[in-house]
């Protein structure tokens, strides 16, 4: 599937359709919009697609993270049956990897129920083929879950959710929106000339500065925690971001896996944003979970045991083989690479155990 691009006109079309009706949109409208497109049409994954991810990076990755759900549900009594449950599940690789190293404790196996949200059909589709003896269920939000405990795992979804941005303005800060330049045609940022309201939660700044919220992710939060509070369980999110909360325009657009502008050919590029961990755990908090980090993505991985796992997939590896894995690992956790930029933070409900990987609760 990789290469499918579907009818690029036809967004770039209704984009201006909607902003000669009804004026300039947001950036989150914008993401919102081109995101449902881009992945609904496309497997954007891997060389011959836009990026890659830690699942498609090393199998350790979601070993690490099975063995981390299966660890965690044994300290909380293990519960069953007990969902679990991926946010944005790609190619179902992390969770096919985590369910084999599940495996090793077959009471967890035999008490997971597995339920993805995800809203590209493409992707569902490779889901369905990945996990075909897992029976999954698909849902399109966390709304729809079954009632229980669940384990909740979640690897660049956050960063792909909506973000809105504003730009500090003569001492005040403005919403940045997008318009339709001269030509009628072409994409163009803009300032709303009126401050905005929402702002009253934006720091003080320096003109110039700009600032980012995610109402989604957010609202995520706040029902996760929310939902864990009351039914009980845990949740883990892998992102890059940053923590504390901070200014800064972070919103990237990505093509064959090159950085490219965020308003040209709208829908051909993956476009996401860093994560604001500090936000999104404030709203977990609010909604009842207790917070632990985020943790540094190597700090994690080497809690965990990456260093073991590799030592013993290379026993059976051939010289490439072992080079091949080594690499990967030094993707994964290299300082300069995927260690400290990717973030991991867990949410449960009040009264687990402390999850491995974190010294204790995030206050
Ligand atoms: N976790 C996978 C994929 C990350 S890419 C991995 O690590 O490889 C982001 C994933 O989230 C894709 O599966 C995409 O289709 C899905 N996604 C993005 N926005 C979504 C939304 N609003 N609702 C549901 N799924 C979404």
């Amino acid at each position: 599937m990789a290469g499918t691009t579907g009818d690029l006109s036809a967004v770039a079309q209704r984009l201006a359709q909607r902003i000669r009706a009804s004026g300039p949109i947001s950036v989150a409208e914008y993401m919102d919009d081109v995101s449902a497109f881009y992945y609904g049409t496309r497997d954007p994954f891997g060389v011959a697609g836009d990026f890659i991810t830690a699942p498609e990076i090393s199998q350790i990755f979601g070993e690490l993270i099975g063995l981390w759900c299966a660890d965690l549900w044994q300290r909380m009594g293990a519960p069953e049956p007990i969902l679990l449950v991926e946010l944005g599940a790609g190619r179902g690789t992390l969770m096919a990897d985590a369910l084999r190293a599940a495996a090793t404790v077959p009471a967890f196996g035999r008490a997971l129920r597995i339920h993805l949200v995800e809203r590209s059909a493409v992707l569902r589709r490779m889901q369905a083929e990945k996990l075909q003896g897992v029976a999954p269920q698909w849902h399109d939000g966390i709304a729809t879950l079954p009632a229980g405990p669940m384990l909740l795992i979640a690897n660049e979804f956050l960063d792909a959710l909506p973000i809105r941005q504003f730009e500090r303005r003569d001492g005040a800060w403005h919403e940045r929106r997008i318009m339709l330049g001269d030509d009628g045609e072409r994409l163009a940022f803009a300032l709303d000339p009126q401050p905005n309201l929402l702002t009253a939660l934006l720091p003080q700044a320096e003109d110039g500065s700009v600032a980012e919220l995610s109402p989604a992710a957010s609202a995520l939060g706040h029902a996760l925690g929310a939902r864990l509070a009351a039914q009980g369980g845990a949740a883990l999110l892998i992102d890059y971001g940053y923590f504390p909360s901070a200014c800064g325009d972070t919103l990237q657009a990505v093509r064959q896996h090159r950085p490219c502008a965020a308003l040209e050919e709208p829908g051909s590029a993956d476009l996401t944003a860093h994560v604001d961990f500090a936000a999104f755990a404030s709203a977990a908090r609010k909604g009842g979970a207790l917070v632990y980090g985020p943790a540094t993505q190597a700090a994690f991985l080497t809690s965990l045991g990456i260093a073991a796992r590799a030592a013993s997939l290379m026993k059976n590896a051939s010289a490439a083989q072992a080079e091949t894995i080594d690499a990967a690992c030094h993707r994964l956790i290299g300082d300069t690479e995927m260690g400290s930029l990717f973030k991991v933070l867990a949410l449960t409900q009040p009264g687990a155990p402390v999850p491995a990987g974190f010294a204790k609760e995030t206050s």
